[in-house]
């Protein structure tokens, strides 16, 4: 057979959607891929529905249908305070994980350097790859997932073209507050680099933590690359709807990019989420506390089990120590992975393992997610004490 590129042989599938893969096989609860099980807005079907019949249904403009744009950076300029230009400052792309790749391929070189906090979201490793660029990682050390600004300093001196910062940050549940953000900005100007931003989870942030906009911050905007998409605010992962903001330059890049790599959105999805935008602010309030409820009652379920985790700040992860089960005998010299299989296969529930996080050699933690309903979060509990018996 004729020889694949040496590129593909780099990296591996998304063990996230293995997990999915394998969960569905035994029939266990999905708490490894993080998506809601629940309908996404009234107004957002109602409006699907009346887009099958009036239409678009051929392609909207490459970097986005126009009233979708508008919508967009109206509610993201109110975030940030600025006015963000719908016809140069954004490209509506195929999720955030597509904006992450444009971004990536839009300011790499083959050989450049990236910045990329450890544990990070799966992707950021495959979009270095497949851009050329090689990460320098950065720790964020558990249980508090703090980092090393000494680190981040390095990374620039050494060349780093941008720092990647996943906020709120999956898989770690960590808020980066205002300072650190602003200290971490400072030195991308300093050393004119790039800040990409992934911020999925912006609306999905516990009190007292509060979400910060990286773009927002003062003289910020031309250095930062916000990915972000609609996925986990409107509870709309299969829509595949998200979005690239950034100064005129790098947009102008990134809109080439996504028109070679995907043409483009939807464009009857792009029609009828525009109608998210006409939500009222207590749509994002009542989001929160639904996740607040969630993260309460699984972080409760897992205390009553006496499994040892995290209190994750923001997004619907976090992180269990399985350090004690490892000691076992029955699971002696296993990985995280073949862990997480036998939680599935015997326990009925699906994780994912930690070390697809992690670049370090950390094999303890799972990471499990809570946007379930109630009910399947309460069986998942119920499974989970019953694992917790092995270590009592
Ligand atoms: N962001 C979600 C997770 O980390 C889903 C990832 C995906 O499959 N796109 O589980």
């Amino acid at each position: 057979m004729p020889k694949l590129s040496d590129r593909v042989g780099t990296f591996t599938d998304s063990v996230i959607r293995r997990m999915t893969r394998i969960c569905n096989k035994y029939g266990a609860i999905n708490l490894s891929q993080g998506f809601p099980d629940w309908e996404p807005p009234k107004e957002m079907l109602d409006s699907l529905a009346k887009t099958a019949y009036t239409g678009p249904h051929q392609y909207a403009i490459t970097f986005g249908a126009k009233n979708f744009r508008d919508a967009v950076c109206a509610k993201q300029g109110k975030a940030i305070g600025r006015e963000i230009d719908p016809e140069k400052e954004i490209v509506i792309t195929c999720g955030s994980t597509e904006s992450m790749m444009c971004a990536m391929m839009t300011i790499c070189n083959p050989g450049d350097k990236v910045m990329v906090f450890s544990p990070f979201y799966e992707n950021y490793g495959a979009d270095a790859i497949l851009s050329g660029a090689s990460p320098i990682y950065i720790p964020l050390v558990p249980p508090t997932y703090d980092y090393d600004i000494k680190l981040i300093e390095q990374g620039f001196k050494d060349g780093a073209k941008a720092i990647v910062i996943c906020n709120p940050s999956n898989p770690c549940g960590k808020v980066f507050k205002k300072e650190e953000l602003l200290e971490i900005c400072n030195l991308a100007v300093k050393y004119d680099a790039y800040v990409v931003t992934d911020e999925v989870y912006e609306h999905i942030v516990f009190d007292p933590y509060k979400h910060v906009y990286a773009s927002g911050l003062p003289g910020m905007f031309d250095h930062v690359i916000t990915c972000n998409s609609l996925s986990k605010t409107y509870s709309i992962t299969g829509w595949r709807l998200g979005y690239l903001i950034g100064p005129e330059d790098v947009v102008d890049g990134a809109r080439k990019v996504h028109d070679f790599l995907t043409v483009g959105a939807a464009a009857p999805l792009q029609e009828a989420a525009t109608q998210a935008f006409l939500l009222p602010d207590e749509y994002y309030d009542e989001l929160k506390e639904k996740y607040t409820h969630k993260r309460n009652r699984f972080l409760e379920g897992l205390d009553e089990a006496g499994l040892k985790h995290n209190v994750p700040q923001g997004s619907y992860f976090v992180m269990v120590d399985i350090s004690n089960f490892l000691e076992l005998e029955q699971f002696k010299g296993w990985s995280d992975l073949e862990f997480c299989e036998w939680v599935i296969k015997n326990i009925g529930v699906a994780a994912v393992p930690g070390s697809s996080f992690f670049r370090e050699p950390i094999n303890n933690l799972i990471r499990f997610h809570f946007a379930r309903s109630d009910e399947v979060l309460e069986e998942a509990i119920r499974r989970l004490k019953k694992m917790a018996q092995l270590v009592k």
